[in-house]
């Protein structure tokens, strides 16, 4: 029993010794997750596709000739794949076939449509799909007039268009985001958290503060390359101010021990902000000198007001780091906690979904 004890103990101080820099592990599943492709199940394509919809691009159903609504259309805009919204083709790649069905020359470059051999009702022909949620598109032949020799023949109900005018307005109706990059130790545990602030529309995991462009996450940990491990932080001001933003930061991490969080140790877990004008620099170094003479923490705040220079994007696998691996030691033992308190503290401020 004592034994078992003893074993017990020595696992709890195991796992509260885990830091940041000791977790490489592979993760290819969560790369291929991160990849941005859209996966649903059968059941939930069904409830947010029309039947017809459904039958066409999960069922790889063909509609009846000339009965697409964007057969015709001749307007300027784009035109997304009605799933999942990829965008697919312009304006300009369109023309007529007289075949029944919307017909294009080409694609959006990128990789955004997919094409495997097709060898149903008897014949070898070349299908494509959206290569983001694999909805059915139609076929490719290359009979196509044009220079290009291609004819992307495509059902309208596979397509949602989106007109210049509609574009310019969304444009216009789009919020105005700020970005502010900070570190304040493991990357991980800053992205977890400001993924739920209301107002913030994106968290990306990366390098900041070094002068190498080619980072890699070896290169930061070893704690010589200048870096810190930072999270850039999109958000909506007009949502959640910047004031806001600091005030999270300066909760869920501790700002009074120099280049150290708990047992992440080194000048790439030192607590910064990274400025990018003066408003942000000022509004810094104000809520620093706040609560620097309120005595919010038992010893003077050493956290750096640096200049931001450029951001390097980390490796996929430390994206969404926390969502992914939410049973690892990590996780459970270093990043959990500063979830709970950021719920806890900003209980108005957490995102509603
Ligand atoms: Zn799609």
């Amino acid at each position: 029993m004592k034994n078992i004890q003893l074993l017990f103990s020595f696992l709890i101080v195991l796992l509260s010794l885990e830091s940041c820099a000791q977790k490489q592990s592979s993760n290819k599943q969560i790369a291929q997750n991160a990849s941005g492709s859209v996966e649903k199940t059968d059941e939930e394509w069904k409830k947010e596709l029309t039947e017809e919809q459904y039958y066409v691009l999960r069922q790889k159903g063909t509609e009846a000739p000339y009965t697409g609504k964007l057969l015709m259309n001749k307007e300027k805009g784009v035109y997304k794949c009605a799933a999942c919204g990829n965008e697919l083709f312009t304006d300009d790649m369109k023309f007529d076939s007289h075949c029944g069905w919307p017909s294009f020359d080409k694609e959006i470059k990128g990789g955004k449509i997919k094409t495997v051999t097709d060898n149903s009702h008897g014949m070898q022909r070349t299908e494509i799909m959206c290569a983001k949620c694999g909805g059915h598109l139609g076929h490719l032949f290359d009979d196509g007039p044009t220079e290009t020799g291609q004819r992307y023949c495509v059902n309208s109900v596979s397509l949602d268009f989106v007109s210049e005018k509609e574009l310019a307005t969304e444009k216009k109706n789009q919020p105005k985001l700020d970005t502010l990059v900070v570190g304040g130790g493991c990357f991980w545990c800053v992205e977890a958290v400001y993924e739920m602030l209301e107002g913030v529309k994106s968290v990306e995991s990366g390098y900041s503060g070094g002068t190498d462009k080619n980072t890699t996450y070896e290169d930061v940990c070893s704690g010589a390359s200048g870096h810190a491990e930072v999270a850039q932080i999109v958000y909506d001001p007009s949502v959640t101010s910047l004031e806001e933003v600091l005030e999270v930061f300066f909760t869920v991490h501790d700002p009074t021990t120099l280049n150290r969080q708990g047992n992440d140790i080194g000048t790439q877990y030192r607590s910064v902000i990274f400025y990018k004008d003066l408003n942000q620099k000022q509004i810094a170094t104000k809520i620093i000198n706040d609560l620097n003479k309120a005595n919010a923490y038992p010893s003077k705040i050493v956290t750096a007001v640096e200049p931001f220079n450029f951001f390097i994007r980390a490796e996929e696998y430390h994206q969404d780091y926390y969502a992914q691996n939410k049973q690892k030691g990590y996780c459970r033992l270093v990043i959990q906690p500063k979830i709970e308190k950021f719920e806890k503290v900003f209980a108005n401020k957490k995102k509603k979904n």
